[in-house]
């Protein structure tokens, strides 16, 4: 009998407020000064009281909505004694036995597989708290030093049942989540910054019961999750196989190695002394009757916009032509900016409009996407609007141009901005289909390469291919290549 996985998530977020969860201190992730964001509250100074941020918790609450949690009408903060440097207090300001969010589910929604689209990823529960500090250890190991900036933001944890059986799952949660918050607005969750940190726990066993659970701390990639995830489960495997136990310790992931390291054994069930937060008082969250209670549910709920896997199921149904749609879908930001280019065709009562989304969506997918991960370019400081980029793709469609040249005017004007027809003039870069215009250049190139002509006629194919390329890079890709190559074989007979 094989083994099986067993995994549960928990998923730390800084939410995007404002300002931060008890005082009104700037939440500026990007804040470079250590130090700057801080007052008596979240230094803790004796004598300073909390001020819950109710920002915060309606953007926990509609997470929750959006999951399909139940909100309890009551909810409370709860003490969470513990030392470390970190944290000024000496306790967490977290939730204990009264979360804002109860239950829930998210879909394995971003999956190519079908089958795994339908799986109901079960949750526990979706709680706020507040972040710590930060330590900047030196490089000699020496000293430590610590910037309090991030101290009091504002921190939502989501716990997931443990119903995930494999790295792959777990990716694809993480990464729903994430476009999940993203779509809400609720936080950036960008997992290389540390807005978004997931941990693992994972058992392995033969039978229904769980095996010792193994945590694994530190992952901030969704490779991460999904390789740590895999290598551990090989790891306690082949533990298991020689009669051998599964040490109960929390563990690192070496991304270099893409192995997992013991980081330290796990204590005892630590005692964090919960109770209920004296300085605040408990959170009267809504009534059935709505004559009360901080927040109106149904108010929240009509807030909700359209959600990834809604937008997804209507991407699928009205372009069912395009291929691998998770392209567009799972970035938030290229699925904008493709909406809005179709509407331009839309607008202008565009015929034979399923050829141009095609069109589209691969520039978009690749040649657009391909910048922007290059980091030559961010969305911030993009300069083509959907406008100019739907019209150089009627262009293209249009064969106006070709492709070379629309992978040149593209690039200029994500960077500069400007319409596509004035880039093509300032360049010159119409196609040439005027055979008239071409044969001068045929002929020159001919003249000057009498080595490559000699080997074509010994039957050398790619010296056809060389004088192509020479005369599409004499007319700057706006010639037709098939074309060119009839006419080099034309005279070459
Ligand atoms: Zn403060």
């Amino acid at each position: 009998m094989e083994f099986k996985p067993t995994i549960g998530l928990e998923i730390h977020v800084e939410l995007k407020t404002k300002i931060k969860m008890f005082c009104d201190c700037l939440n500026n992730p990007e804040e470079k000064i250590p130090n700057t964001n801080i007052c008596p509250i979240c230094l803790a100074h004796p004598g300073t009281l909390p001020v819950i941020n109710k920002k915060a918790l309606r953007q926990v609450i509609t997470v929750g909505l959006a999951l399909n949690s139940e909100i309890p009408e009551y909810s409370k903060f709860d003490r969470k004694n513990y030392f470390y440097p970190d944290l000024p207090k000496g306790y967490q300001i977290s939730q204990y036995d009264m979360p804002l969010c109860k239950g829930g589910e998210l879909s394995l929604f971003l999956s190519n597989d079908s089958e795994e689209v339908k799986k109901k990823m079960k949750i526990t529960r979706v709680h706020l708290e507040e972040d710590t500090g930060k330590l900047i250890h030196s490089v000699d190991g020496e000293s430590t030093l610590i910037d309090f900036n991030r101290a009091g933001v504002p921190l939502m944890e989501l716990v997931t049942e443990p119903v995930i059986h494999s790295g792959k799952e777990a990716r694809l949660f993480a990464q729903g989540l994430q476009l999940l918050l993203r779509t809400l607005g609720v936080s950036e969750a960008d997992m290389e910054k540390g807005q978004m940190r997931c941990e693992v726990n994972i058992s392995l066993a033969k039978d229904e019961k769980l095996g010792t659970k193994v945590e694994i701390k530190n992952l901030n990639s969704f490779r991460a999750v999904e390789k740590s995830i895999d290598f551990e489960i090989q790891r306690q495997k082949g533990v298991l196989e020689k009669g051998e136990k599964v040490v109960q310790e929390t563990r690192g992931w070496d991304a270099e190695k893409e192995i997992t390291y013991s980081q330290r054994l796990k204590e005892e069930a630590q005692d964090y002394r919960y109770f209920p937060e004296p300085d605040l008082p408990r959170l009267h969250i809504y009534s059935e009757d709505k004559s009360d209670g901080l927040f109106n549910l149904e108010e929240i709920k009509k807030q909700i916009p359209e959600l990834p896997w809604e937008r997804k199921e209507r991407i699928t149904k009205s372009y069912v032509f395009l291929k691998n749609i998770n392209l567009l879908i799972q970035d938030e930001k290229l699925m904008n900016f493709f909406e809005q280019v179709v509407g331009e065709f839309d607008s202008i009562g565009l015929v034979n409009k399923e050829k141009a989304v095609n069109l589209a969506f691969n520039y978009l997918t690749s040649d657009l996407k391909g910048l922007m991960e290059s980091g030559l370019i961010t969305w911030e400081k993009l300069k083509i609007t959907p406008q100019c980029f739907s019209q150089l793709i009627i262009l293209l469609f249009e064969d106006k141009i070709s492709s070379r040249a629309g992978k040149d005017i593209l690039a200029e004007m994500v960077k500069k901005g400007g319409k596509p027809e004035a880039i093509i003039k300032s360049k010159r870069l119409e196609k040439i289909s005027d055979v008239s215009k071409l044969e001068p250049i045929i002929l020159e190139i001919m003249k000057n390469n009498p080595k490559t002509i000699e080997d074509y006629k010994k039957g050398k194919e790619n010296a056809l291919q060389f004088l192509v390329g020479q005369a599409m890079a004499k007319t700057r890709g706006a010639a037709d290549p098939k074309l060119l190559e009839r006419l080099f074989k034309e005279q070459l007979s």
